[in-house]
Parts: structure tokens; C-alpha cells; sequence
């Protein structure tokens, strides 16, 4: 096999593989290099996302919504069932299968885009070589002309915390519980820790999330976070705001977690604890001497606009560089570096980047919450549609939520729009792809939706930009 390639690609996560795919469309000969272990040993390309993020959380997210809804909604629809039971063995084994089937689809559009798949440790040296380590302690240097770091991230450990793998988890070992703890708590009520916390929630788990900050979801619109704080209080989540963890301790009697609220020092105990304070860069033992690649001091490693670190030919794309920890903006990046290399046009929008929480309701959203528009001291107009006017969502029992647009009060673009209720990740993807093109909140209300769809929502909210709703009264 060659040691010399065009490209090289350092992770195999949603930021590298498609990096790696990429460059192979555009014929360039590249590597991808991936260290990934899962716990029984094997080795899987997919990174964070598939083998331990984004996909089986959703996968059990989806199983203990339908278990939650058989038990708590079916009857409505006149859907009677009797002795609605889980089995958590079940669900497991379900989702080890989607994450198997994901993993493995990757090394097969490796083959289809003839990228090379290399399993073990890479390490950037200086002259774009690469020292690559084999699992199996093989060891070989590559030369490369371009090299694309995308070695991801890793759990934040929380001071006076140890995980043991067991009863103090990070968002891993919480994907993998065998059964549903009786007490739970969870640390941090980021969009991890809601999504993990409602996971087992459903499944009956007393569930407490402690978070530092006095405000729930600080970084979505204000009305949206009030919204879910309803939502989620209703579902039994015990979300304590203003709650700081100090230590956490193994008792007999389960796991004592310290905390100080406006109180003072409290304790809690719980079955099992998830840590779920937030993701740093992954860089360790990456980078050899002389690389001229460089770190910033939370410890990304640092890029300009369009992913090249301080190295020629070097690059570095996903949740390693600076933005959110997201894994359809590290493929973005990916995908735009494996461009540029070729030669061709390559760009990420960061302004267009949709966030979702996968709760229920889902959460998601694009572009500058109302109290981002405020402080910019731009005058805007907003116009909302809850889904409790929608005949779709009636009709699916999910009327809980709105839409909210918000336009700007002169050029009439919009700023952003904001979502809460029924399949709110799908439905962002059309405002993402309004504000892609710089769409006015006329041209949503210009554009037909088809009804019934939850779609015609986002219609709605665009038309009570300009008071012009047809199914709500417009104030
Ligand atoms: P990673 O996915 O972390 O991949 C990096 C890869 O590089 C890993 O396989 C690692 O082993 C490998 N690597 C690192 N260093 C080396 C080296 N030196 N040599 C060889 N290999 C190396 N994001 C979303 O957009 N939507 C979601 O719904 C979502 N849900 C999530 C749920 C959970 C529980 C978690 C933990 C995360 C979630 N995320 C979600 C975040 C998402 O997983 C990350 O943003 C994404 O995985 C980042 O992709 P990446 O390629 O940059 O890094
Ligand atoms: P995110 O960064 O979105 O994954 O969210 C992580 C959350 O954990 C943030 O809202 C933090 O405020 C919160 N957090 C961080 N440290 C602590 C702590 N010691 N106790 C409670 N919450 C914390």
C-alpha cells in the first residue's frame, strides 16, 4: 500500500468521514486514520455521533417515547392497551443494532469513494507526515499533501467527581444502562443532559437534573426556554436551576452528590448519577513537535474562517475548532475542506447552523433569538403560531408548542425563527434553507404549504409577521 496520499484525515467522526469522502468525489487519493474502541473492543469509524452521541440517544429517545405515549396517550386516540410494559434489554439491543448498521454503512462509502480505512492512533508531524500506530502496535509514517484534523471531543470531568463506569456515569455510560435506576440525577441541563434525563424519566426513573446557571437553556429564545420548562416540569423532570455540584461520593446507600443552591450546601442521593457538564477538544497525543499547528487556551485548535490551522496544508474541522459541538457543522466542515483542497468552491454558513434538543416536545431553532435582535439594537417584528391551531398536530394529539419568526421591521428579512412542538427538527430545515437565501417573511407567506402538515405552522408564524394570519386571530 502507498504511504503517500493527497489527503490525509486524522478521526473518523461526522467531521472526518465526510471529509474523507469527499476528497475521494474529487479524486484525490486520501486516508482516513481512526482510533475508535468500543467497549467489548471492536473498532467502528462514526466517532462520538453514531458509536456513543447523536444516533443511540435518539434511538432511545424514540423507544421510551413510545413506551411513554402507549401508556400515557394512546387511550385518547381510543387505542386500548393492556399491561404496557418495557424491556430495557430489549431497547439496548435495538439500538447496538442501529449504531452497528451505521458504523459499518461508513466503511462501505469508504470502498464505494475508495477511501483507505486505517484503524488505530494518527499523530501529526512536521512536513504533513503522519505517524500512524495500528491496534495492532504496527507502526508506519505517511506523507501527505493535505492533512485534515477532525479528532473530536471528549466529556468534560467535573471536579470532585470519579467516574466508575457504573453509578457515576458520563453520557456513554448512561446510553448504556442495563436497567432504570430508581433515582437518578443528572448534572447539567444542557441539551445532553435533557435528552438522557428524559430518556430515563419515561422509563420511570426519579429523575433530578442540578444546574449551575439560574436559567434554563440560556442559549435559546426566552420564550421558547419557558415553553420547555413547562413541558419538562410536567413530565416529572426535577430541573433545579441555580444548583451547583461540588463533589459526588459512593455510599452505601447510593451516590451522596453536594450541591449549594441559593439554600446553601445541600446533598442528594440517587442510584446512579450522569455527568453531563458539557464536551472540551480531543487532541491528545495528536500533535508531534514542529507542527505549527496551535491550541488556544480552552484548548481548540485554532482556525481561520474556512478551517486552515497555522500549518500549510494542515486543517481542522468538527468539534476540535471553535463553534458549536455539533455533527452536521463538523460535516459542513468536512465537506468544504475536501473542496478547497481540490481547488473548489468551499463555505460553511455559521449563521445558519440549526440547533435541535430532541425532547418532547422537540426544540430546535436557526439564526438570532428575540433577545440576541434586542441587544442589537435592531427594530424587528415577530410573528408566532401555536400548534394548538393546527389541524395536523390536533389530529396527531401533539398541539403542545409554537413557531415564532422574527423578521426584521424594515427589509422584512429574517432573523430567526424558533420552534417548539411536534417533529421541530424537521421542521426547521425549511427555515434553514429560508434564511440560506436570505428570505423575507413574505416569501414564507408567499410559499404554499400543503395542508394538513405541521409544516403549514412555520407558514402561519411567517403570515403573523404581518398580521396576516388566516387561522389564528392576529393582535
Ligand atoms: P467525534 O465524533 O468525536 O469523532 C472523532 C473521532 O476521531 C473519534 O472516533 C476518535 O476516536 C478519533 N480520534 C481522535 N483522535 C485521534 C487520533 N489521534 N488518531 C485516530 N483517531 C483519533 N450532535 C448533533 O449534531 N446532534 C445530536 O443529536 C447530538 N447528540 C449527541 C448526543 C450525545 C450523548 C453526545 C455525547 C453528543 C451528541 N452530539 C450531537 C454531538 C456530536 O456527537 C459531535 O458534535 C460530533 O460527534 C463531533 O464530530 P467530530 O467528527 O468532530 O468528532
Ligand atoms: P452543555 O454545555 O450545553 O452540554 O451544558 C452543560 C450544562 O452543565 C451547562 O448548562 C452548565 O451550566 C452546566 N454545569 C456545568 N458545571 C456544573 C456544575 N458543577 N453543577 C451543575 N451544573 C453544571
Amino acid at each position: 500500500m502507498s504511504e503517500n496520499f493527497d489527503v490525509i484525515v486524522i478521526g473518523g467522526g461526522p467531521a472526518g468521514y465526510p471529509a474523507a469522502i469527499r476528497a475521494g468525489q474529487n479524486k484525490l487519493s486520501v486516508a482516513c486514520i481512526d482510533e475508535w474502541k468500543n467497549r467489548d473492543g471492536s473498532t467502528a469509524f462514526g466517532g462520538t455521533c453514531l458509536n456513543a452521541g447523536c444516533i443511540p440517544s435518539k434511538a432511545l429517545l424514540e423507544s421510551s417515547e413510545l413506551y411513554h405515549r402507549a401508556l400515557h396517550e394512546f387511550a385518547v386516540h381510543g387505542v386500548k392497551l393492556d399491561g404496557v410494559a418495557f424491556d430495557v434489554g430489549a431497547m439496548q439491543k435495538r439500538k447496538a443494532g442501529i449504531v452497528r448498521q451505521s458504523t459499518a454503512g461508513i466503511l462501505a462509502l469508504f470502498k464505494g469513494a475508495g477511501v483507505t480505512a486505517l484503524t488505530g492512533h494518527g499523530r501529526l508531524l512536521a512536513g504533513r507526515k503522519v505517524e500512524f500506530i495500528g491496534h495492532d502496535g504496527s507502526k508506519r509514517t505517511l506523507q501527505a499533501k493535505h492533512v485534515v484534523l477532525a479528532s473530536g471531543s471528549e466529556p468534560m470531568p467535573l471536579r470532585g467527581v470519579t467516574f466508575d463506569g457504573d453509578r457515576i456515569v458520563d453520557s456513554w455510560g448512561a446510553l448504556d444502562f442495563t436497567e432504570v435506576p430508581k433515582r437518578l440525577c443528572v448534572i447539567g441541563a444542557g441539551v445532553i443532559g435533557l435528552e438522557l434525563g428524559s430518556v430515563w424519566r419515561r422509563l420511570g426513573a426519579e429523575t433530578v437534573v442540578l444546574e449551575a446557571l439560574p436559567q434554563l437553556l440560556p442559549m435559546a429564545d426566552a420564550q421558547l426556554a419557558k415553553e420547555a420548562a413547562r413541558h419538562f416540569k410536567k413530565q416529572g423532570l426535577d430541573i433545579r436551576l441555580g444548583a451547583k455540584v461540588s463533589g459526588a461520593a459512593i455510599e452505601k446507600d447510593g451516590v451522596h452528590v453536594s450541591y449549594t443552591d441559593g439554600q446553601g450546601a445541600q446533598t442528594l442521593v440517587v442510584d446512579r448519577l450522569i455527568v453531563a457538564i458539557g464536551r472540551r477538544p480531543f487532541t491528545k497525543d495528536l500533535l508531534g513537535d514542529g507542527t505549527g499547528v496551535v491550541l488556544d487556551e480552552r484548548g481548540f485548535i485554532q482556525v481561520d474562517d474556512h478551517c486552515r490551522t497555522g500549518a500549510e496544508g494542515v486543517w481542522a474541522v468538527g468539534d476540535c475548532v471553535r463553534g458549536p459541538m455539533l455533527a452536521h457543522k463538523g460535516k459542513e466542515e468536512g465537506v468544504a475542506v475536501a473542496d478547497l483542497i481540490a481547488g473548489q468552491y468551499g463555505h460553511v454558513n455559521y449563521k445558519t447552523i440549526p440547533s435541535v434538543i430532541y425532547t418532547a416536545p422537540e426544540i430546535a431553532w436557526v439564526g438570532q433569538t428575540e433577545e440576541q435582535v434586542k441587544a442589537a439594537g435592531r427594530t424587528y417584528k415577530t410573528g408566532s403560531f401555536p400548534f394548538a391551531a393546527s389541524g395536523r398536530a390536533r389530529a396527531m394529539e401533539a398541539g403542545a408548542g409554537f413557531c415564532k419568526v422574527i423578521a426584521d421591521a424594515g427589509s422584512d428579512e429574517i432573523l430567526g425563527i424558533h420552534i417548539i412542538g411536534p417533529m421541530a427538527g424537521e421542521l426547521i430545515a425549511e427555515a434553514v434553507l429560508a434564511m440560506e437565501y436570505s428570505a423575507s417573511s413574505e416569501d414564507l407567506q408567499r410559499t404554499i404549504h400543503a395542508h394538513p402538515t405541521l409544516s403549514e405552522a412555520v407558514h402561519e408564524a411567517a403570515l403573523a409577521v404581518d398580521k396576516r394570519a388566516i387561522d389564528i386571530p392576529n393582535r
